[in-house]
């Protein structure tokens, strides 16, 4: 998962660029980075691994001069996670151009081999990022106009489409020229556009959330569309156009559940209500199934659980308390590399308030269960400290499938619902109840923020993939995944 930003203005915009990827740092915490482009042509960049504030000293900020370009944080879920994966990318032909990236391309490989066979373009990582970019690069190369118009890009747009499977929002940076920014023909990464009044001129922000724009003073205009393409040049004119036939939006429905920010709206939808609504529907099945339930206290697994088990609460009519202390300086845990390493961290992620478990049944909420350590981890504890009976509330479905558009997601054979059934979980996680969200249910809560959209991106749910897909990919990214190959693969490194 990643979270991008692009910034044209009267003024220079490195720091506004600087402040929106702080409040998208949520989005990934693996690497940053920005390109600007100043007046005289002139493309500064920086980028680095580690958290925004990490990446951007003084001394950086001082030289990233420029009133347009395009930021990037990256949490990894293609190619590897070394420097050379951090974003933006940069190709020089032609006219030097930037790229970041958030989602994943399915059929990066193929894309590859035809770049490097037939296009004479050499790609320096197994990104699929840097793939797009040499698509995008070489589509706009082949149209031969020595000044770039709006009309050629769009053209490269239309072209990228066309030869691109899988999830993309784009920002390119055209040193000298102005921002490009496209989303994917069915529109799985959000993406949209804010205005500010400048003093000549509008200013614009477009970024994977909206969050943001309040902050910096912009005020929204609307989600790009799937398959469209807009184009800020460096005066600030704004040109947009549909550049893909057959597009229809199915947002990737994780980005409610947990990944994005509670005060986005993504596509028009709160994702605060959204997840407001997941909490009632798991309230409204838990008095379906057991009306004579009894739950004393209702406890959030700390942070992106919160708001569906409040609204859990209020509805069952039963307390809600915080169980759990988070300590935010630490990374997320999913990001560990390995499962010991995992397991160890959710302890010192999290500490636990014993009294509000002691002596009590307990219904402990969470947004999401993944591998399970978490949850397995946090019963453990919460049975040490005296927990009468505990039940675990799930605001998603079971995740049974890959994720190939962009999330972070473990291997199949690593996900603790493949293959169990909800009994199963139950007891491998060791809980006395366990309830999950139907997917139903969930789209429901969604889709209520926005009854246009007609259908959702959930494959991990469904294992059906709204994409096409190439012969094998899902065995490749299988074996990508696996945390036995991964250490297979990082000891044959040191080995040499
Ligand atoms: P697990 O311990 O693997 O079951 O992880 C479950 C926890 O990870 C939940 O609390 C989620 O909030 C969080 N989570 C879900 N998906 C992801 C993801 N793709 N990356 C990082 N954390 C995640």
């Amino acid at each position: 998962m990643c979270g991008i930003v692009g910034i044209s203005s009267e003024t220079n915009v490195a720091g506004e660029i600087y402040d929106s990827l702080l409040m998208l740092q949520h989005r990934g915490q693996d690497a940053a980075g920005m390109s600007v482009c100043d007046k005289s042509d002139k493309l500064n960049s920086r980028k680095s691994m580690g958290y925004v504030r990490d990446v951007f000293a003084q001394r950086h900020m001082e030289k990233l001069i420029g009133n347009y370009g395009i930021g990037h944080v990256r949490y990894p879920t293609a190619g590897g996670n070394g420097k050379e994966f951090a974003q933006p990318m940069y190709v020089n032909s032609p006219y030097g151009i930037s790229i970041a990236h958030n989602g994943n391309l399915t059929n990066a490989k193929q894309l590859g081999n035809e770049l490097f066979h037939a296009e004479m373009r050499h790609l320096q990582t197994d990104s699929d990022s840097e793939v797009l970019l040499n698509v995008f690069a070489h589509e706009l190369a082949k149209q031969r106009e020595i000044y770039p118009t709006a009309k050629n890009i769009f053209k490269a747009v239309r072209k990228t489409h066309i030869r691109c499977d899988g999830a993309y929002a784009i920002l390119a940076l055209i040193n000298g020229y102005g921002i490009v920014a496209f989303r994917d023909v069915n529109g799985i990464r959000p993406l949209s556009i804010g205005v500010r009044k400048g003093k000549k001129r509008d200013e614009y922000i477009i970024a994977s959330e909206d969050a943001l724009f309040v902050t910096l003073g912009f005020e929204k205009i609307r989600d790009i569309d799937p398959g469209e393409a807009i184009f800020i040049d460096k005066d600030g004119n704004l040109f947009s156009e549909q550049c893909a036939q057959d597009t229809q939006k199915r947002p990737c429905i994780f980005e409610y559940v947990y990944f994005s920010r509670p005060d986005s709206k993504i596509d028009e939808i709160s994702v605060y209500k959204a997840r407001m609504r997941m909490g009632s529907k798991l309230a409204k099945q838990i008095k379906e199934i057991n009306p004579n339930h009894d739950i004393d206290v209702v406890i959030p697994i700390p942070d992106s659980s919160t708001t569906a088990a409040h609204q859990l609460a209020v509805d069952l009519k039963v307390p809600y308390r915080e169980g759990f202390v988070k300590n935010r300086y630490i990374g997320r845990t999913f990001i560990m590399p390995f499962q010991e390493e995992r397991k160890k961290s959710v302890r010192r992620k999290l500490n636990i308030l014993d009294l509000e478990f002691k002596n009590k049944n307990v219904l402990l909420v969470d947004d999401s269960i993944v591998r399970g350590t978490t949850s397995k981890k946090i019963i453990e504890m919460v049975r040490e400290v005296g927990a009468n009976k505990v039940y675990f509330a799930s605001a998603a479905p079971a995740i049974k499938f890959q994720n190939l558009y962009g999330i972070d997601m473990p291997a199949m054979s690593e996900l603790i619902a493949s293959g169990r059934t909800n009994d199963e979980v139950a007891t491998e996680i060791n809980a006395d109840w366990l309830i999950y969200q139907t997917l139903d249910d969930l789209i429901d809560t969604v889709k209520e923020g926005n009854p246009d959209i007609k259908e959702f991106e959930t494959s991990i749910f469904t294992g059906k993939y709204i994409t096409p897909l190439v012969e094998n990919y899902l065995v490749e990214l299988e074996n990508s995944r696996r945390d036995e190959l991964k250490i297979q693969r990082e000891k044959s490194k040191f080995k040499g």
